[in-house]
């Protein structure tokens, strides 16, 4: 297996479990997207919280923000699902 394309995990903090990131699969059953970024495409898996507190979309923003290189916690414009 040939994989030069680097892999980001988006994996929520302090979950109610622990997420597999070393390439196996996770028991959330995480979504995996090619996105081009400045450093050529790269792979964003995001895992999902098992405790229901965000939603993907949510977590879609936070993954792009990563390959953009500008993540910063607490940034305005994001619409979350839940306040
Ligand atoms: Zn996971």
């Amino acid at each position: 297996m040939s994989d030069r394309t680097n892999t980001q995990h988006v994996v929520p903090v302090n979950d109610v479990i622990a997420h597999d990131t070393s390439g196996e699969p996770c028991v959330c059953g995480p979504t995996t997207e090619l996105v081009s970024g400045p450093d050529g495409d790269a792979y964003i898996v995001t895992h999902h919280s098992l405790d229901g507190r965000e939603g993907a979309e949510y977590w879609r923003g936070v993954s792009e923000r990563i390959i953009r290189g500008n993540l910063s916690a607490g940034s305005d414009g994001e619409d979350r699902p839940d306040e």
